[in-house]
């Protein structure tokens, strides 16, 4: 009970408990008394009572649309809501006011015009109970609260329809009292309640969609619409608020949206899967295929080799041709990796060329390529192979502008019982090829057990050479440099020699090549170098006959980082003379990092190093190198010592190196001389220096030593 009536007074305790008089006058008493007989009439609104007059409060409505009033029951249930309203049009309304109107009073309103309340209370009520039954019955669930406080903690409820207990599953005693923020859950959009608390601070009206929960925690999708409802003097006093549950529309969109993701997922993942098979493709191609030639790689031949291997013992037929570009290195080097690559990817395409039947061609590694032949007859179809592939590759390749001679040398291996994986088969056919190398370029061999020693002699050689220098198996031999005129020894070169107990004495143009491959040739040069220097310290006690001592260093010591400072070392530590050492180097030590190269020649040169070039005209000869490069003496190679005596090109060519020689202040040295005959063109020439057989071989120390000193005693 909240009003209290008292003729001309009525006491009005506001639903926050504010109590006031409020002067009622004898027309608004009979009407709020019926209102009263109907059930208590609850002022909702802000301590100023909307309810002055009821002549007053219709009156109210001509110039305002919206009155409240609820309407409490004898249980003090709130019954309902009553919203009355002008004429339409609406405009000027809010949606959620249209609802209210439409749905509540424009009936009302028509079927009881405000004419007939000016006649009496009646007709008021009669619309009030209209208006009520309209909102008890409403779908949508109606709330009503307090104007304020907007922020926390919220407008109280005063009233909520049974809509809106069946929809949230509260009930009214729980509601009652409480703000409307007992709706929120987490996935209440928070930007949403911004929106709504920004309108309801300026006092407008707002409609939005928001998710609430009911009491069992349950979320509801709503359309709310909330509209500030003043008193008769336009004050604002509460808010209504229609919800409409709009989860099911919701619900729909959602697994609109839904399906639309399912759908966006079904696209994006069978393009995963395109994907990951396209690169599971690529995969498989690169697994089998070299890059560079588009042809199979090692892998896949070595899988189609087992593939004979899985067959029965009887039905086993097969022959690998293995080859082997000649001078590869040489091109590859020399012209630059772009014209080694471009020279492969030629020679794939002719490989290609020469195949017949089921034959498989692959690149087995940089150089080299192989065949397979399965089936009958395969090993006539690999020697026809063989010839069909070095016929093909000895028409010149034109790389880069420039004709190139290339050719290759193939072993062919047929497959026995002997063989047990396809590593057997591909190893022997690689051993056939060294076999065919040997015998020149552009050959084909087959396979022979008699090879597989020589492989395996190389093998041996290789464990062999790793402990030459701890079990001192090395040792020195010294060749005289004569001054051709005088025949006065001016120095010596150095050449290292290798005695191993089993293999016995190993020329150094086999195993040089092998200490490059194995790494311990910079541990072998140091040797070479220390032995040397200290060795010839010892001879030059007699400063009168000071000896000049070359030593050979190989590319990769040069390329070596730490040479120049080694070699700096052994100088300090022998104390020879840096001026009378001269190191022998070849002209392929600058195809590989020539500014490295030069790097290390300059530094040689600071401390006083001599460098000289060694087998002159075997290599590129590029007289370019000796004025780039720090180059003071020249070796002219023995086959020009050789075919001078033939070739009268030679030696004009001979003649040209001698006077560039002069020209440059390079000494000019002539190797492997044989014959008197070469010694006396040579001189003719006018050869400074020569070195051979014909004045002396290399000799041991202790031979070198005496022929020196004969050579003074003369
Ligand atoms: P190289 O520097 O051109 O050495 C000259 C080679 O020709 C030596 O062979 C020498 O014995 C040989 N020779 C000298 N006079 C004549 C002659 O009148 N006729 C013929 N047919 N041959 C003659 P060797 O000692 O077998 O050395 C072969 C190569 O091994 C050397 O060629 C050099 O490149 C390399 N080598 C030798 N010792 C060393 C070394 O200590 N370090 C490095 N890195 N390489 C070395
Ligand atoms: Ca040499
Ligand atoms: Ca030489």
């Amino acid at each position: 009970m909240l009003i209290e009536g008292a003729p001309g007074a009525w006491r009005v305790t506001a639903a926050y408990g504010t109590t006031r008089e409020v002067p009622v006058d004898a027309a608004t008493e009979s009407w709020l008394r019926m209102l009263m007989s109907y059930g208590d009439v609850v002022d909702i609104g802000d301590g100023s009572p909307f309810i002055h007059s009821v002549p007053d409060f219709l009156g109210s409505l001509a110039d305002t649309y919206r009155v409240c009033i609820a309407v409490k029951d004898h249980t003090d249930a709130l019954a309902g809501i009553v919203l009355l309203a002008q004429t339409p049009p609406f405009k000027l309304l809010s949606a959620a006011q249209i609802y209210a109107l439409k749905t509540h009073s424009v009936a009302l309103y028509h079927a009881a015009p405000l004419a007939p309340v000016r006649n009496g209370p009646e007709g008021v009520i009669e619309r009030l109970r209209l208006l009520e039954s309209v909102v008890v019955h409403a779908k949508d669930a109606i709330l009503i609260t307090e104007a304020e406080p907007i922020d926390l903690p919220g407008p109280r409820i005063v009233y909520c329809n049974p809509a809106f207990l069946e929809t949230t599953g509260f009930s009214l005693e729980e509601i009652v009292g409480k703000t409307p923020r007992i709706l929120q859950c987490e996935e209440t959009d928070r930007s949403t309640l911004d929106q709504i608390r920004s309108a309801l601070s300026k006092w407008q009206p707002v409609e939005v969609e928001l998710i609430n929960t009911r009491r069992d925690g349950t979320r509801f999708w709503v359309q709310l619409s909330i509209v500030p409802v003043a008193n008769e003097k336009g004050w604002f006093t509460h808010w209504v608020s229609v919800q409409r549950d709009i989860t099911e529309r919701k619900e729909a969109e959602q697994s609109l949206k839904q399906a639309q993701i399912d759908r966006e997922e079904q696209v994006a993942l069978r393009s995963r899967l395109v994907e990951r098979e396209r690169i599971q493709e690529e995969l498989t191609y690169a697994a089998f295929h070299d890059d560079l030639t588009r042809l199979k790689n090692r892998a896949y031949f070595m899988a189609q080799i087992q593939e004979v291997f899985n067959l029965a013992q009887a039905e086993r037929e097969a022959a690998v041709l293995y080859m082997d570009l000649d001078r590869f290195k040489y091109i590859n080097d020399g012209m630059g990796h772009r014209a080694g690559d471009i020279l492969l990817q030629i020679v794939a395409q002719r490989l290609q060329s020469c195949l017949t039947g089921n034959a498989v061609l692959a690149r087995i590694g940089g150089d080299e390529f192989a065949i397979l032949h399965t089936g009958d007859a395969s090993k006539q179809a690999a020697v026809d192979t063989a010839r069909r592939v070095i016929q093909a590759l000895g028409v010149a390749v034109e790389v880069e502008g420039q004709a190139i001679f290339t050719s290759c040398s193939v072993g062919i291996v047929t497959l026995d019982a002997a063989h047990t994986s396809a590593e057997d088969l591909v190893r022997d056919a690689d051993v056939a090829m060294y076999a065919a190398k040997k015998q020149g370029q552009g050959k084909w061999a087959l396979f022979d057990l008699s090879m597989r020693q020589a492989a395996v002699d190389l093998l041996l050689m290789r464990n062999a050479l790793k402990h030459a220098l701890a079990r001192e198996e090395f040792y020195l031999v010294y060749q005289p440099i004569f001054a051709a005129r005088s025949r006065r020894i001016e120095g010596v070169e150095a050449l290292v020699r290798w005695q191993h107990p089993v293999l016995g004495n190993v020329p150094p143009d086999v195993f040089i090549a092998v200490a490059e491959d194995i790494g311990i040739i910079h541990e072998m040069g140091r040797w070479v170098m220390q032995t040397a220097c200290a060795e010839i310290k010892r001879w030059n006690a007699d400063p009168a006959s000071t000896l000049r001592l070359n030593v050979n260093v190989s590319g990769a010591e040069l390329n070596h980082v730490g040479f120049v400072a080694k070699v700096a070392e052994i100088l300090q530590g022998t104390s020879f003379s840096a001026h009378d050492l001269q190191i022998e180097i070849t002209e392929s030590v600058f195809l590989n990092e020539p500014e490295t190269v030069a790097i290390a020649l300059a530094d040689l040169r600071e401390l006083g190093v001599r460098i000289a070039l060694d087998d002159f005209g075997t290599g590129y000869s590029s007289l370019g190198y000796i004025d780039r490069y720090p180059i003071d003496s020249i070796k002219i190679d023995r086959s020009f010592v050789t075919r001078m005596m033939t070739h009268r090109r030679t030696i004009a060519i001979v003649t040209s190196i001698l006077s560039l020689g002069s020209a440059l202040d390079v000494d000019i040295v002539a190797e492997g001389v044989e014959t008197q005959d070469q010694l006396d063109r040579l001189q003719a020439l006018g050869c400074p220096f020569v070195q051979g057989y014909l004045l002396s071989p290399p000799l041991r120390g202790e031979e070198m030593k005496q022929l020196l000193a004969a050579r003074n005693e003369n």
